[in-house]
Formats: C-alpha cells, sequence, structure tokens
C-alpha cells in the first residue's frame, strides 16, 4: 500500500478544508453580526492548514517545529491578553511584520538550498517573495513604531525624497531581473532582499500617522501577495490560496478607506499629508460649555438620541458607559441610534468592535449614509470623542485640507453636545468649527467618566 500517496491526499484535503474555511470567514468579517463567527471560522481554517502541514513528506525533524509553534503561539497569546484595544493598529502592523519577514526568511533558505537549480517560473516567484517580504517587514516595523508614538508621527521628507526612493526600487529591480539571467548571483540576491528592507523604511517614513491605517492595510496586501508568491515556491496550495485571498482583501480595504476620507491612493502614499501643522483658522463665535445637569435634562426629554463615537471613545474605553447611558435613555422611552463613519476611530470598524463588545445591539448602528438623513429630526447628537468624522469644514470649505471627506452631519441636529476632554485636535490636527456653532455645547473631560455622570444625572431626572 502507498501510505506516501494517502498522506499527500490527506494534507491537500486539509488544505482545501482550510481554503474554504478562509473564503467562508472572510465573508463573514464583512457583516458586525457575523465577524465574530468570521474569526472563528478563520482560526479553524488556521489550524486545518497548520495540522495538515504536519503531515507534509518534506519534514525531516518536528523539534524546530514544535518550537516555533511554543514559541509563536506564547507570544501570540501574550500580544492578545495584554495589548489595550486602543494599540491594535500597531499590534497589527507587527503581525505584518513577523509575516513578511517569515516569507522572507523562507525566501532566503530556498534561495540558499535550491538557487542554482530553480526553474525560472519559481525563481520569479521567489524574487516577488523576498522582495515584498523584505520591504514590508521595514514596513510594517516603522508604521508600528509611527503608531505607538516611537518613531516620528508625523511625515519625514526631504528634498529629492521621491527620485532617492525611485532609485532604490530600480536598483532592487534591476537585481531580482539580473538573478532572473543568472540563477546563482548570491551578490545580486542579497543585495536585492538588502535594498528591500531599505526601501519597506524609506516608503513609510514620509507617511503621516494619520495615514497609517491604510498603509497598514496596503502592506498587509504586500504580506498576502508575498505568502502567495512563497506558495508558487514551495508548491504549497493553501498559501497561494491565504496569500491571494489576504492580498486582495488588504488592497480593496486600502481603497475603500481612501474613498471614505476622498483621498487618491497618491495622495496617501506621496502627499505628506500632516507635514505641516495647520494654523488655527480664525472661527466665528465660541464655544459654549454646558452644564452636566442641563445636558442630562436635554437628554432625558428628548425624543430622539444619535450617538456619535470617534476614536476619544476607544482610548476612554467608554464603550460600557455609553451602552450604560443608552440603556436608561431608551428606558425612559427615548429612540437611541448610534451613527458609524466608516473611518472613526483609527482601523476600520474600530467603533464597531467596540460597540459590539459592550452588547450594543447591531440593529442600533447606522451607517454614515443612512444616519445623516435622520439628523435634522435629532433632537440630540451627543459627539463623543469624535473630531475630523464631523468636521462640517469637509463639507463647506473647499480650501480645508480635508474638503470632500464625508462625514456625519451632526450639526444638522437640533442640539449637539461635544463630550472631549478639552481643546485638543482631531487626527488631522485641523480646527473644527463644529464645536463654535451656535447648535453645539461642550461638556468637557474624559468620555467614560462624563458618561458615567450623564448617567447618573438623568436618573436623578
Ligand atoms: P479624531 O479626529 O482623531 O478625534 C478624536 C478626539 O477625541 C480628539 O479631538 C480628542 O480631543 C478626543 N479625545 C481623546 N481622548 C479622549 C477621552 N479620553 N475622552 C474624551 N475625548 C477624547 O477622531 P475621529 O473623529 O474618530 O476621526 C478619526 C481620524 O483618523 C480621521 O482623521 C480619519 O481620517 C483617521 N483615519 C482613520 C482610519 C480608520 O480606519 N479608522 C484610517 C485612516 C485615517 P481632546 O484631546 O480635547 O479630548
Amino acid at each position: 500500500m502507498n501510505l506516501g500517496g494517502h498522506v499527500n491526499y490527506l494534507l491537500e484535503f486539509t488544505y482545501l478544508v482550510a481554503s474554504i474555511l478562509f473564503v467562508l470567514g472572510l465573508k463573514g468579517m464583512s457583516r458586525p453580526e457575523s465577524a465574530r463567527k468570521g474569526m472563528f471560522l478563520a482560526e479553524a481554517g488556521m489550524a486545518a492548514a497548520i495540522i495538515g502541514t504536519l503531515f507534509h513528506e518534506g519534514i525531516v525533524t518536528y523539534e524546530w517545529i514544535a518550537a516555533g509553534l511554543i514559541l509563536g503561539s506564547v507570544i501570540g497569546a501574550l500580544m492578545a491578553i495584554w495589548v489595550p484595544m486602543t494599540a491594535m493598529p500597531q499590534r497589527t502592523a507587527l503581525s505584518h511584520a513577523f509575516g513578511a519577514l517569515a516569507a522572507a526568511l523562507v525566501g532566503i533558505a530556498e534561495f540558499s538550498l535550491h538557487g542554482q537549480s530553480m526553474a525560472a517560473f519559481t525563481r520569479g516567484a521567489l524574487g516577488f517573495e523576498v522582495m515584498l517580504g523584505s520591504l514590508t517587514t521595514t514596513g510594517s516595523l516603522i508604521a508600528a513604531g509611527k503608531l505607538q508614538g516611537v518613531v516620528r508621527g508625523t511625515p519625514v521628507q526631504f528634498r529629492g525624497q521621491q527620485l532617492v526612493n525611485l532609485l532604490l526600487f530600480a536598483a532592487m529591480v534591476g537585481c531580482f531581473l539580473h538573478l532572473l539571467a543568472h540563477p546563482g548571483a548570491a551578490v545580486f540576491f542579497y543585495s536585492m532582499v538588502a535594498l528591500g528592507f531599505v526601501f519597506g523604511i524609506m516608503l513609510v517614513i514620509p507617511i503621516g500617522s494619520a495615514d497609517m491605517p491604510v498603509v497598514m492595510s496596503l502592506l498587509n496586501s504586500y504580506a498576502g501577495l508575498a505568502a502567495a508568491a512563497t506558495g508558487f515556491v514551495l508548491a504549497n496550495n493553501v498559501l497561494i490560496i491565504a496569500g491571494t485571498l489576504d492580498g486582495f482583501s488588504g488592497f480593496i480595504l486600502s481603497v475603500l478607506m481612501c474613498k471614505a476620507m476622498n483621498r487618491s491612493m497618491r495622495n496617501v502614499l506621496f502627499g505628506g499629508f500632516g507635514a505641516v501643522r495647520h494654523t488655527a483658522q480664525t472661527q466665528g463665535g465660541e464655544m459654549r460649555e454646558i452644564r452636566l445637569d442641563d445636558a442630562a435634562l436635554q437628554l432625558a426629554y428628548a425624543n430622539k438620541v444619535v450617538f456619535v463615537p470617534g476614536y476619544g471613545l476607544a482610548t476612554a474605553q467608554a464603550q460600557h458607559a455609553v451602552r450604560e447611558l443608552a440603556n436608561l435613555l431608551e428606558e425612559r422611552g427615548v429612540t437611541v441610534k448610534y451613527a458609524i463613519h466608516p473611518v472613526a476611530g483609527r482601523m476600520p470598524g474600530h467603533m464597531n468592535v467596540l460597540l459590539a463588545e459592550a452588547n450594543v445591539p447591531y440593529s442600533e448602528l447606522y451607517e454614515m449614509d443612512q444616519i445623516n438623513p435622520e439628523f435634522p429630526t435629532t433632537d440630540v447628537a451627543v459627539v463623543i470623542g469624535a473630531n475630523d468624522v464631523v468636521n462640517p469644514d469637509a463639507r463647506d470649505n473647499p480650501n480645508s485640507p480635508i474638503a470632500g471627506m464625508p462625514i456625519l452631519e451632526v450639526d444638522r441636529a437640533k442640539s449637539v453636545i461635544v463630550l472631549k476632554r478639552g481643546q485638543g485636535r482631531g487626527f488631522s490636527g485641523l480646527e473644527n468649527p463644529l464645536f463654535y456653532k451656535p447648535v453645539s455645547n461642550m461638556l468637557y473631560g474624559d468620555a467614560k467618566a462624563t458618561l458615567n455622570s450623564l448617567t447618573q444625572a438623568v436618573q436623578q431626572v
């Protein structure tokens, strides 16, 4: 009996199951209601892929695999437990860096083992794998550093930068083309790797932290394509499928984020957004503060209240506090809705994840296009740590750097209560005329503490 053949079928079958689970997982993640299930399906897919690989006939020893599995699992578990929700974007960037480094290292190992004897197609795939893997590693590390604040967040720019980047890119691709013609040219191979690492840094430093989420999903896409190229090098089907899914979903996400900010990909990558600290525009009017009791009265006697969460809700971890206040208002017969802007917070779906954690019903979450027509009939719009996504300048001022970005039009509500700690700007660094409008009232303080106090105050009404 040919056991090897059966093992091979088993391996390919587990890969097929894994690939189907990845596709179903991605589909699940496209809607908040099914996102959690989607994550579980994708996890099961990854488990199937790992278990299947353990039967691979090419495995020489299990000791190194066991060591890698244990080390990787421990690091992954610790990151999942200890990294706070607010640091999730930089944690994700680190994961991309690890994934891309793995692809680059596999490529280097393959070159040193079979570089001379590889078929031309495999050599081409290897080149893509190593180039994308190395530039994504350093690019993702810089992105993580910018988001964590350990690398300067504002764009690092200098004269002739784009020319330098172009030359670096050309040199890297030049090494690749030379390798296609001369398989054993190790100097060119390792130069290509080194240039990839440098190019990754140079690609990301001129981009400001505000645009890091877009950069990250683009790097995610590169990491996926590097994994797909690894699949071609190793003749591994699950890597090809998973890498391609990752590559294209990352790219689509980048495009969607650019659309939600009304910016082109070119502007995000080369525009140096946030390089110049925007000077305060002179606003007509003044910011008016509202007393807690008055805010509670407005809420308690409203017919319809719309909560508008932003990045400040995430930093304050105020998702449970807003849910409690919403519950109380609903008990009093107030209609409560949540307005979700596609780029509120610091990563796609940031607000959905937080509100889901606090068990806010999905039926109360409204996307921008659904909720905007409702603001004129809203008695109170409560802005919780949101700033850029409610900045009316994007709609009204064609000279604003964020002109054309779709916004939540809270200024059309009958009354607006803005919860923030002080005069802090949004991530774009721009002044927000909303705060000066006659309809707006400021309620200063940490969002969570303010919401808790509001709940108590509404209970007294
Ligand atoms: P934002 O414009 O960054 O504003 C956040 C506001 O929250 C600040 O004005 C800050 O004011 C306040 N805040 C911070 N901590 C707080 C706390 N503990 N309690 C109460 N308030 C607090 O946020 P946003 O409106 O959500 O906009 C997101 C920005 O990220 C946009 O510019 C968007 O383009 C960008 N972005 C997001 C994504 C994404 O995927 N989500 C992708 C790319 C870019 P104080 O300091 O005065 O409190």
